[in-house]
């Protein structure tokens, strides 16, 4: 039987080969990527530095043994079918790190066998002479491992800077709440949710009283602190964990209430209009008297299409400006069955 030769690594490469055959096998050595050839058996012929270091194992102990007896987790593995095929077929595979767990058992070189490092990779595995039919030889594989830890890293780093960024777009500076974009966002899956469960959908529409005579008097930064003082007290009375506050916009505040009947939205709006209240933050200016107060508009429908979100925030804003009507620093709802605003008498 006619088998290939040992190719040998470079701490075993005789002086006496022919150059050209020198030259190859020591730039191979000297690849910063991983290079393993195996013979149609399986038996590794040749393996370079690189690999050695990173798997923690002498040429000795790599040379002439088959590559599932020196990796035993290799037995049964997606690599070794690959390489099985391509040894077969002749056509070569690539197994990319972003679909495939790393193959082989390779490790920072100064941290071989822990766990957390090992090396992400993506492994080519190239038949070598399968057309040279002529050849006396069985041909060979070679298998070339790049580690794309750094790229790994990079690409997580990156997601998780885009994840940051995309949660931070939808955050109100000021407040810390959501702002227009997320509610906007929830407000349209929230919607399709109560269709898909015919379950009613609260809002509420929340604007402080006199704002405008708040600044006047206090000053702007006194405005903002004022506003996350608002947005304080209305996280607590949004308990529910689905229940989704959001900055509307200047001095409005929005609070979606899924599967919530009217009756409920408006128990929830009661509270605000009370608890503000009793917040007690000083308005001098204001013609209500001396402490912030809000208006608050409350609705609640049971949507049949995905349109109805604007609908739904049009019956809410009646309803707030129903109340600001009615004498602000109260609460007004609106029945989606007569679209009639009913005012609640200054709490
Ligand atoms: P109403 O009771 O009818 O709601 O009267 P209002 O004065 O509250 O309403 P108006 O719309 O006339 O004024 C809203 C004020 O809110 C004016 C604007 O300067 C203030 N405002 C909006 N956004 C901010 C903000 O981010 N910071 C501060 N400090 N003020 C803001
Ligand atoms: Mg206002
Ligand atoms: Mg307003």
């Amino acid at each position: 039987m006619t088998t290939a030769p040992h190719l040998a690594c470079l701490s075993v490469l005789p002086t006496d080969e022919d150059p050209g055959r020198v030259w190859a096998l020591g730039a191979l050595a000297h690849l910063q990527v991983g290079v393993l050839v195996v013979n149609h058996t399986g038996e590794i012929v040749f393996v370079n530095e690189w690999f050695l270091k990173r798997c923690g194992r002498s040429g000795a102990s790599v040379l002439g043994h088959k590559i599932t007896e020196v990796f035993p987790q290799l037995i049964g593995s997606y690599f070794s079918r690959r390489l099985a095929l391509s040894q077969s077929t002749g056509l070569p595979a690539m197994l990319s790190h972003s679909l495939h767990a790393p193959p082989l058992p390779l490790y920072m070189p100064h941290l071989v066998g822990h766990p957390q490092a090992v090396l992400s990779q993506t492994v080519h595995i190239i038949p070598l002479g399968h057309s040279a039919g002529s050849s006396p030889h069985k041909p060979l594989t070679l298998i070339q491992v790049t580690d794309v830890t750094p790229t790994v890293r990079r690409e997580s780093l990156l997601r998780t800077r885009v994840d940051q960024m995309h949660h931070m777009a939808r955050l109100d500076s000021l407040t810390g709440i959501g702002n227009r974009r997320e509610f906007s966002e929830t407000l349209d899956s929230e919607l399709r949710a109560a269709i898909r469960n015919r379950a009613p959908l609260g809002l509420l529409m929340i604007d402080i009283d006199h704002f405008k005579n708040y600044n006047d008097h206090y000053g702007h930064p006194a405005g903002d602190r004022c506003l996350r003082d608002v947005a304080e007290l209305l996280r607590k009375v949004v308990r529910r964990p689905r229940d989704r506050l959001a900055r509307y916009g200047g001095e409005e505040f929005a609070v979606l209430l899924p599967a919530t009947p009217l009756e409920g939205v408006i128990e929830v709006g009661r509270e605000v209009v009370e608890r503000v209240r009793k917040l007690g933050l000083q308005h001098e200016a204001s013609p209500l008297g001396p402490v912030v107060t809000v208006s608050v508009g409350a609705t609640s429908v049971q949507p049949k299409a995905p349109e109805e979100s604007t609908y739904l925030v049009r019956l809410a804003d009646e309803a707030l400006y129903a109340a600001k009507g009615a004498g602000r620093n109260r609460l007004c709802w609106v029945n989606a069955a007569d679209e009639v605003p009913v005012a609640q008498a200054q709490a």
